[in-house]
């Protein structure tokens, strides 16, 4: 306490920044030297406006219950948060450093996605996070490749750890209905459903498609486009009864009666619903979808897995124990990017 008192009362500076390591839509984080403890912190300074305060307390207290309470040992691969304070307005929180986060590695591997192995590894550990998360009753909201860090190499074995908790919420108190990154939003987030854990899972699923093929699953420039290619990739359609329910449908569905046989024809399913054609959303919107930010071959699940260009495989050439893996990759995977939330695997 006196050795605390002692600091402030000398005004000894403590954090001294060394370079900035990201800026978010929050505020911008800082790689400091801790004169205290000798040893480099993450500082994330949030920006000095109310909402961004306030949301910055439910950061800071969502994750001291996950860390203390959920996960004492450190052993979850949750990012551990050290500390918080005001600063000039800004609230400051502080964090154990870790390394690149998941977009950066993919980028410095030229977006040619990552071997097999690390892959797995990677979702075990992350799917260990979110055992966790759904035990404590906490929903992420924005899982993407750029909040999944790499963590420091300890015996040189790859480990990575969920940060950003941000936009995280209780199951039950969901109160934002404009949630999750774009190309990473679940389908009942778009369609304006009530939503549970079972969207982080979602996002889950394009994350590990993403590590293993290099470029995002749904890179849709606008919602419509993202739910577009959920229905040509995935295959199917959010099931009817969410879409009666959900509040947003009437913005990419038409109501069509359950007996329409060109419906059939579209996915096969019979469904009251159709997704609106590109012209009728244009016609809507009378603003063209833009084109994607990259160049992405559309086409089903299985064909982007097992033929993607850059591993410059198809399933003839395959090798067995690859073309096994890949399968089982595609499988798991359906089992993630599944419309129905109930249907859709928990961690
Ligand atoms: P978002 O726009 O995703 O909401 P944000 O403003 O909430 O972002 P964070 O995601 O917490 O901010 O941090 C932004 C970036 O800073 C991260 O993507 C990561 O690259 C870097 N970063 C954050 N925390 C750490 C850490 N503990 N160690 C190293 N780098 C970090
Ligand atoms: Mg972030
Ligand atoms: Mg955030």
């Amino acid at each position: 306490m006196l050795h605390h008192f002692i600091w402030q009362f000398f005004l000894v500076i403590r954090y001294i920044v060394e370079e900035m390591l990201g800026q978010g839509t929050f505020g911008q984080v800082a790689k400091c030297w801790d004169a205290e403890t000798n040893s480099y912190v993450a500082v994330k300074v949030i920006k000095n406006q109310p909402a961004f305060y306030q949301q910055a307390i439910m950061e800071v207290s969502l994750l001291s219950m996950l860390n203390e309470k959920f996960d004492p040992d450190d052993q979850h691969h949750i990012v551990r948060m050290l500390d918080f304070f005001p600063w000039k307005n800004h609230l400051c929180i502080t964090f154990e450093m870790l390394g690149h986060n998941l977009y950066e590695l993919l980028k410095k591997n030229n977006l040619r996605g990552l071997q097999l192995q690390f892959v797995r590894t990677f979702s075990r550990q992350i799917l260990d996070a979110l055992i966790v998360m759904k035990g404590a009753g906490i929903i992420h909201c924005d899982l993407k490749p750029e909040n999944i860090l790499i963590t420091p190499k300890v015996n040189s074995a790859a480990g990575v750890k969920v940060i950003d908790f941000g936009s995280a919420c209780m199951e039950g108190k969901t109160i934002y209905s404009y949630i999750q990154s774009r190309y990473y939003r679940s389908p009942e987030v778009l369609l304006g459903y009530p939503y549970t854990t079972a969207i982080d899972m979602w996002s889950f699923g394009c994350i590990v498609a993403e590590l293993y093929i290099g470029l995002p699953l749904f890179p849709g420039a606008s919602e419509y486009d993202v739910l577009s290619r959920m229905i040509e990739i995935v295959g199917g359609q959010p099931p009817d009864d969410l879409l009666r329910e959900a509040k947003n449908t009437r913005k990419f569905f038409k109501h069509v009666g359950s007996i329409y046989p060109g419906n059939e024809a579209h996915n096969g399913l019979r469904s009251s619903y159709r997704i609106l054609t590109e012209d009728e959303v244009e016609a809507r919107d009378s603003k063209k979808p833009k084109i994607g930010k990259w160049y992405f071959p559309r086409g089903r699940l299985d064909r982007l897995i097992f033929a993607y260009p850059w591993k410059n495989l198809n399933e003839g050439n395959l090798p067995e124990t690859e073309k096994e893996d890949c399968l089982a990759l595609v499988d798991f995977l359906r089992g993630l990017v599944e419309f129905d939330p109930n249907k859709r695997w928990s961690p």
